[in-house]
């Protein structure tokens, strides 16, 4: 496929072919045309932006089966703006106490084993993180002694690869349930499956969950989204752009709340099954031509990825003393090599 990427190269970037999931440090996932026609189509008017973010969110709490959404500028702004939402909720009288900084502590209650690069996102709403249980196990006791007056929230990070050490996210909900505390799912990288759209919030029950816009779901690299409880997501919509509160730092465009939407129309509705198939012969195409390659090299199709998400991987083997070749020295090359 021809690529149009003048763009770049005048900056004098070297275009990347990413053959690893969708990574945001070298630049997330590509748009369809689609989205990128709602995006130019946005770009062509304006609009009053309280009513853009709700009508945008109406529809995509439809398409989503959840009963509210909102749209952010990523993410971990998701992130940020929920626990906002949850500290303050819509009050203006408690945004503005906030604002001048006279609250009382603030805690988000986090287990040890699911700390993440994101989650300097909660501290920027100046709430404490409060850490449960330690690295290999917690307990349900655990979480419940740290659940206090000043807990506002309960921060879980969903995927496969986080689950071991933590409590499930079902018990995790029905213990912060049982003190009236909201739980807040980052499930930023957990698309496919469609599903988890609605799994986390309609299913288990958690009041609030946040994905990543420009990672499977192929909307613009800087949008997200929250999906949850009504109340909640009106408290996020006070706290964020374009009104002028903290939020505001996380803002959005109409382009991205329009080319999100759309993402999320084609994505609910594409073929799993045929995506499915498709992954497959690209793995399968690889391991066969890539296994007659060089002596040394043992291909193999690798499931589910990393995040343990249902996406085939091939996986490659190097016999450093076949081969010559280290994995470092593969990927060294691969970085300093034009595609
Ligand atoms: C990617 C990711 C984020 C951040 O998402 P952005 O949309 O890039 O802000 C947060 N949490 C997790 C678990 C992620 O994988």
């Amino acid at each position: 496929m021809k690529r149009d990427v003048g763009i770049y190269q005048e900056l004098g970037l070297e275009p990347i072919v990413n053959a690893d999931s969708r990574m945001t440090a070298i630049g997330g996932s590509l748009m369809t045309a689609a989205v990128m026609q709602a995006m130019e189509e946005a770009s062509r008017a304006l609009v009053d932006m309280f009513e853009l973010q709700q009508r945008v969110g109406e529809r995509i709490a439809g398409l989503t089966n959840n009963v509210a959404a909102y749209v952010t500028a990523g993410a971990a702004a998701g992130v940020f703006l929920s626990v906002l939402g949850c500290m303050a909720g819509p009050d203006l009288t408690s945004i503005s106490r906030m604002l001048s900084g006279g609250v009382q502590e603030r805690q988000v209650i986090v287990h040890r084993a699911q700390r993440i690069p994101y989650d300097p996102a909660i501290l920027l709403t100046g709430a404490q993180l409060v850490e449960v249980g330690n690295a290999l196990q917690t307990f349900p006791w655990e979480l419940e002694a740290a659940i206090c007056e000043s807990t506002v929230a309960v921060f879980f990070v969903a995927g496969d690869h986080l689950r071991r050490g933590a409590l499930p996210l079902e018990k995790t909900i029905t213990i912060a349930h049982s003190h009236g505390i909201p739980v807040i799912v980052d499930a930023a990288a957990q698309l496919p499956p469609i599903e988890n759209l609605w799994h986390f919030t309609r299913n288990l029950g958690a009041d609030l969950a946040v994905f990543s816009g420009g990672k499977d779901l192929r909307g613009p690299q800087a949008s997200g989204l929250i999906v949850g409880r009504q109340d909640l997501i009106e408290a996020v919509r006070a706290h964020g752009s374009p009104h002028q509160r903290v939020g505001r730092l996380a803002k959005v465009g109409k382009e991205e709340m329009v080319g999100l939407l759309k993402a999320v129309e084609l994505y609910v509705v594409e073929d799993q099954v045929a995506r499915s198939e498709r992954f497959e012969r690209v793995v399968a195409t690889w391991v066969l031509d890539l296994s007659q390659s060089a002596a040394g090299v043992t291909l193999s199709r690798d499931f589910p990825n990393e995040a343990g998400q249902p996406i085939p991987r091939t996986r490659v083997d190097l016999n450093p003393a076949q081969t010559g070749l280290s994995a470092d020295m593969v990927q060294a090359t691969l970085w300093n090599g034009k595609p």
